[in-house]
């Protein structure tokens, strides 16, 4: 089994992956841990695109469970030389690793690697295609604030036309019952999606996710200074101040303080959810990983 997209998963193994991401959530706040059940198995990351948090999370994540992780230092690799991604792939499955946790700028990498992989393949993010286990760590640390999913107003803010992190949420919240709403400057939106304006969207939202400008991505820049975009499209504490009472602000990092948020509210102890999502990072990818390689430590 490969995790590409939130599609890979059923509705069972989705709730196994948040149930879990819990339990591992406590676990790692424990001094003792000592379940090593991916000992044994070798865990390659492959991520041909910047990373801090799901990067290390990933590699924390094997190895507290046990795994020999190894990273793959790509620009010192033989991609530089050349190489064909097709190439890779089929190198590092000839290393006989149990799973292969990829990064990749272009959307479906994912799925064409795990094609010629013996292994499962996660996908760490793919262009502007999904990124399944932010998604998955986002419900958790919903679900761990709310108690519930199902009837949470979401609204997803910002750069939603090339993010692969909106794609992802949108289609794993609404299965699980929450209203997502989407909002962000109309040249930033998909074609497809139902959007709205900001201050539509956080209005009486439970939880508010502001999303970065993906600047990697975009042909030309926007024009906006980074002052105008926060007034225009960004979180501050007025627009804030219209959400639901008990609202939580969230974002999968990382954060242009000033520009899509503000920094005040970013660190908000009380409201702010950010760095919660990156511990529980750490927890839902455990359980991605028992999930995934289950079947190969029978
Ligand atoms: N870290 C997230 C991603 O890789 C969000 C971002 O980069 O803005 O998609």
């Amino acid at each position: 089994m490969h995790l590409t997209s939130i599609d890979s998963l059923s509705d069972d193994q989705i709730e196994r992956v948040l149930s879990e991401g819990l339990r591992w959530f406590d676990y790692n706040r424990q001094r003792r841990r000592n379940d090593h059940r991916l000992d044994g198995l070798t865990v390659i990351n492959a991520f041909f695109e910047n990373s801090t948090r799901t990067l290390l999370s990933f590699e924390i994540a094997a190895n507290r469970l046990g795994a020999q992780v190894v990273t793959m230092q790509v620009e010192h690799s033989s991609i530089k030389k050349g190489e064909t991604l097709d190439d890779t792939a089929r190198t590092l499955n000839a290393m006989r690793p149990d799973a292969l946790v990829i990064r990749h700028g272009t959307g479906g990498t994912p799925s064409e690697v795990a094609a010629l992989m013996d292994c499962p393949v996660i996908n760490a993010g793919d262009g502007t295609g999904e990124h399944p286990t932010q998604a998955l760590l986002d419900a958790a640390t919903l679900r761990r604030h709310f108690g519930r999913i199902e009837g949470l107003k979401v609204a997803i803010c910002g750069d939603i036309r090339h993010s692969r992190v909106a794609r992802s949420n949108r289609k794993l919240l609404e299965r699980l019952g929450a209203e997502v709403r989407l909002a962000g400057p109309p040249s930033l939106l998909p074609e497809d999606a139902d959007a709205t304006d900001i201050d539509s969207a956080v209005a009486g939202a439970d939880a508010v996710m502001m999303l970065r400008i993906q600047r990697e991505r975009l042909a030309d820049d926007l024009g906006d200074l980074p002052g105008e975009f926060l007034e225009n499209y960004g979180l501050t504490a007025a627009r804030f101040a219209s959400a639901a009472p008990q609202a939580v602000i969230m974002h999968p990092g990382p954060i242009n303080r000033g520009v899509e948020i503000e920094g005040a509210l970013a660190d908000d102890p009380e409201r702010s959810l950010i760095t919660r999502q990156v511990e529980m990072g750490v927890a839902v990818r455990m359980a991605v990983l028992d999930l995934l390689t289950a079947d190969r430590r029978d």
